[in-house]
Formats: C-alpha cells, sequence, structure tokens
C-alpha cells in the first residue's frame, strides 16, 4: 500500500520525519486558510513560499514523489489521498482532532525538543504552573549553560536583572539583520497571491525571513556574529526608525520547522564558550527558546480547547478598529500597528507591553486578540498565540502563566521607548485633555479589577495607590478610559 507523507504549511524541514520511508509526499495548499479574514499578506507569502520550497527541494534530490496541490480545505484534500498517511505532531488541537479521525500516524516534529506528554508530566501535582522551573529543568536536561554538576554556568540560572535597560537619549544602532534573496520560487507565489483576489491584510513586501534550512542557517549565523552580543541588555527598548534592533528574527524559521531550535542555542552556546559574547545575552537568548517558546508549546497543549474559552477577566471588548486601521492618535499604539502592517513584525516588548497590555486594561475579548495576533504577524500561529496573547498578555488564565496581570501605563512605555515626547498625550497625566489614555485605561483597570486582584500580593501596591485616589479623580479616570475605548473603536467623535 501507498506510503504518504502529508507535510503541514509549518513542517517544511528536509528532517520531516514524516518524509522517512515514505513513497510520496504531499503538500496541500488550503484556499480557505488563505482566505481568513485579517490574514497578512507577507504571512501567506513565507507560508507557501516554504512550501514551495521544500517540494522543489524534494523533487530535485529525486527521492521521493511529490505533489502539491490546492483545495478548498485542507482535510478535502486529506481524504483524496489512498493508502496510508503519515504526517508530524500538527500544532493546533483542531488539526490533531482531524488527523485522528481519519487514522493519520504521527511522528515527532522537529520544531519541539518538548512533548505535549512530557510537558503534562511536567505540570502534574505543581502548585503553580510558571516558566522559571520548567526552564531550569530544560537548561540540566540539554545541558546548555551548566556545569558538569548541572549548575548554572555563572553561577546564576536568571540575568534578567541586567537585560531591561531603557534606551540610551541618543537611541540605539544596530546592525541590519539578515535579509534573503527573492527567487523565481518567490515570483510565482507573488503573482498566485496577486491573482488571488484575497483582500489581506498588510502591506506586500519583499521577503525578510528564512523559509529554507540554508537560510536559516545563514541568518542565524549573521544574527549571532553581528547581533547577540547587544540582544540581553536592549531586549526590552523600543527604538524609532530600529524596530529589529538585536532580536533575532528567527521564529518564523524555527515555527516553519527549517531552524531546529537546539541549532539556534548551540550557536548562542558557543559564542558565550568563545567569549564573542556575553552571558547575560546568551542566557538570555537561550532562555527565550528552551524557556518561553518550549513552556508556551506545552501550556497550548495542557489546555487544549480551554483556551477559546478562557476570559477570566471577563472581557467584553471587540478587537478595536485601532488594532487594524493604526488611527487611534496614540503614538505608541499607532506607530506599531502601522510596523506590522507594514512587516508582519513587531518584537516581543512591543506584542506584550503596548498591543498586549492596551488590549488588556481597555478589556478585549482574549479570542478576538489571539484571532488578530496569529494572522496578522509573520510567525502566528494558535499554538503560540493563544498562551501568549490570552495567558501572557490578557490574563485570560487567571494567572496561570503570570504571577499578576502585565498592566501598565504611560510611565512604562516613556521609560522604555521614544514614543511619548513626540506624542499629544502625557504619560503622566490620568485625567484631562491631555491625559495620557495608557495611564487612565491603567488605573480604571485596577478600579475595575480591584476583587479580582485582591488576594495578590504582587499588585497590593499598585492598589493601596488606587485606594488613595480621591472619589472626583476617580471618576475622571473613568471618564477618560471611556473615551480612550471609543478612541480605540474609532467612535470618539
Ligand atoms: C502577545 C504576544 C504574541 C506573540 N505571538 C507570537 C507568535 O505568533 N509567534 C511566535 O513565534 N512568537 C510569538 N510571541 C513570542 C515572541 O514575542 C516572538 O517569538 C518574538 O518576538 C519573535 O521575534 P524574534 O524571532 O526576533 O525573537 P527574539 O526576541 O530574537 O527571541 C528569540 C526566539 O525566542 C522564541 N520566543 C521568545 N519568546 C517567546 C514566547 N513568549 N513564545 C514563543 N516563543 C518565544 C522565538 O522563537 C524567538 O525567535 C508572542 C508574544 C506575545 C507577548
Amino acid at each position: 500500500m501507498t506510503r504518504t507523507a502529508l507535510i503541514l504549511g509549518d513542517q517544511v524541514s528536509r528532517e520531516n520525519p514524516a518524509l522517512e520511508g515514505a513513497d510520496r509526499a504531499v503538500l496541500i495548499t488550503s484556499r480557505a486558510l488563505l482566505r481568513r479574514p485579517g490574514l497578512h499578506r507577507q504571512r501567506a507569502h513565507l507560508v507557501l513560499s516554504g512550501m514551495r520550497h521544500l517540494a522543489a527541494d524534494l523533487r530535485e534530490g529525486g527521492r521521493i514523489e511529490v505533489e502539491e496541490r490546492t483545495e478548498d480545505g485542507l482535510l478535502e484534500g486529506l481524504d483524496a489521498i489512498d493508502g496510508d498517511v503519515v504526517c508530524a505532531y500538527p500544532s493546533s488541537a483542531a488539526m490533531l482532532e482531524a488527523l485522528h479521525e481519519r487514522g493519520v500516524e504521527l511522528t515527532p516534529p522537529t520544531q519541539f525538543l518538548t512533548s505535549p506528554e512530557a510537558f503534562a508530566r511536567w505540570a502534574e501535582g505543581r502548585k503553580t504552573l510558571q516558566m522559571e522551573p520548567f526552564y531550569r529543568e530544560q537548561r540540566r536536561r540539554l545541558e546548555v549553560l551548566v556545569d558538569d554538576a548541572g549548575e548554572p554556568v555563572g553561577g546564576t540560572w536568571n540575568l534578567d536583572h541586567d537585560n531591561r535597560r531603557p534606551p540610551p537619549k541618543g537611541g540605539l544602532d544596530a546592525p541590519d539583520p539578515w535579509s534573503p534573496e527573492e527567487d523565481d520560487v518567490d515570483a510565482g507565489v507573488r503573482r498566485d497571491l496577486d491573482r488571488s483576489g484575497i483582500d489581506f491584510w498588510g502591506d506586500d513586501a519583499p521577503r525578510a525571513f528564512a523559509v529554507t534550512p540554508d537560510e536559516a542557517s545563514s541568518a542565524l549565523r549573521s544574527f549571532v556574529q553581528g547581533r547577540l552580543k547587544e540582544f540581553g541588555p536592549w531586549q526590552d527598548a523600543m527604538v524609532d526608525g530600529e524596530r529589529t534592533l538585536f532580536h533575532s528574527l528567527l521564529s518564523v524559521p524555527i515555527n516553519l520547522g527549517v531552524l531546529p531550535p537546539l541549532d539556534a542555542v548551540r550557536a548562542a552556546e558557543r559564542a558565550y564558550l568563545r567569549d564573542d559574547a556575553p552571558l547575560q545575552s546568551v542566557e538570555g537568548f537561550v532562555r527565550q527558546i528552551i524557556g518561553w517558546r518550549e513552556y508556551v508549546w506545552g501550556m497550548y497543549w495542557l489546555r487544549a480547547g480551554q483556551w477559546p474559552r478562557r476570559n477570566a477577566l471577563r472581557a467584553r471588548e471587540p478587537l478595536p478598529r485601532a488594532y487594524r486601521e493604526a488611527d487611534s492618535g496614540w503614538r505608541c499604539l499607532d506607530e506599531t500597528v502601522r510596523s506590522v502592517r507594514e512587516t508582519g513584525y513587531a518584537h516581543h516588548i512591543e506584542r506584550l507591553m503596548v498591543l498586549g497590555t492596551i488590549g488588556l486594561t481597555s478589556g478585549v475579548r482574549p479570542w478576538d486578540l489571539v484571532r488578530w495576533f496569529s494572522r496578522g504577524f509573520v510567525d502566528g500561529a494558535e499554538w503560540v498565540m493563544a498562551p501568549n496573547a490570552a495567558g501572557m498578555a490578557l490574563y485570560a488564565d487567571g494567572g496561570e502563566m503570570m504571577s499578576k496581570p502585565y498592566a501598565a501605563g504611560g510611565n512604562y512605555v516613556n521609560k522604555m521607548s521614544q514614543h511619548c515626547p513626540s506624542c499629544r498625550f502625557d504619560p503622566k497625566r490620568r485625567t484631562g485633555e491631555d491625559a495620557c489614555p495608557l495611564t487612565a485605561l491603567y488605573w480604571d483597570f485596577l478600579d475595575r479589577h480591584r476583587e479580582d486582584l485582591a488576594g495578590n500580593h504582587r499588585i497590593a501596591m499598585p492598589l493601596r495607590s488606587l485606594a488613595k485616589i480621591p472619589d472626583d479623580e476617580l471618576e475622571e479616570i473613568r471618564v477618560r478610559a471611556r473615551r480612550a475605548r471609543k478612541e480605540l473603536r474609532g467612535t470618539a467623535g
């Protein structure tokens, strides 16, 4: 009987274990997936480019018959395959169910180092599920930055305190990130997307992320040589005109399966051992990959099926219009949304402390924001967005992942970015015409959730400050926060 390897769009590695022993590979482009409202044009390009590059590579290698199909939906395409089908473990709960229903054999994926089952074993019986103890176990298990006794090199596991530097007044000058050269495959993808008639969100632009193993190696090398050294200290900084700063831009190739996560980690570790990069930067980078990324993957599966309903803070606002149109008049938000529209990318702190925090304090429904993030970003996917946007940013899990909500006002953005001096609002003011909407929303958020947060000692100090605000001022804050929500919706008039 024929054995077919089904290659999903985010599994485009040559090393995909489903290919082993298969007679042919099938890659299906789903029109339904491309037509999801709000899908970024560059995200669509990257996925199609990755699939077509792999198909070309396999054909050239001649080791397997390759079939590329376009179908209305992926499952229709799957149903048309005769014989045994084998596929690497998928990255969404809905796809896993569909593959199980059809009796598809599953192999481990190459994009992750921890299986959902191993993560569930780690989580079992724990009082809290926060990331830090998981990360330390990963360091020991994978022997990354540990000595022979399994203790952290440099004597400490966590160097975050060295890594939260605000940008210097004169800004920061980072080397340009690596970028690929487009080829005939990309030209074909662009032509097909132009002709598809789909109204994508987000601009088209030359491809800026790696989609093949060779490109991913070049991107990794360029990051380690040129930007890793400064990655740690400036990880949280937001600088005008420097959207990438010292970030790696590796989430796309890692998520597509063309860069094994451990390769990225080992390359950074070697740079530390050669004295080419300081521990604070290397530890910071390693933490993102074997810590946060693996933890988020584990948390997605641990709560699979629950994420769409999680809404511990009872948020009711729909996705604000400003998240598509960049027309709130708030500089930090509009600039970030504009950048996402232009490039499909924003770095972690822009995602968490601008887009996420405003969603949290204004009360946006978690699943609305998850959907916006997972379609609007070059690296978006449900497995990564549900825990990051709903769990980490919006506290929809009631604090399972985070010990306190990531709520902040304009002062945080003022400290960590260059937005505020050229914004018409004053980050220090929470009432009045020029009050910063983020600051008003922050105090309004604490006010609305006093009872939800009362038992949380990490938020006790802000709650004490809230209690000292006179009633008439609190009423003015509520008025400003209501107007802020209207500005987000585009109905402020
Ligand atoms: C609200 C929100 C939404 C996010 N959405 C996505 C997403 O759709 N896809 C995605 O891959 N990441 C997402 N992240 C995580 C992280 O912000 C991105 O991985 C990172 O910004 C990608 O840019 P980079 O490759 O330059 O990362 P770097 O800053 O260079 O970090 C290195 C790598 O670490 C990994 N990483 C770091 N933090 C996380 C994390 N919290 N979760 C998963 N991986 C992490 C990524 O693979 C990343 O490439 C999100 C975070 C938040 C708070």
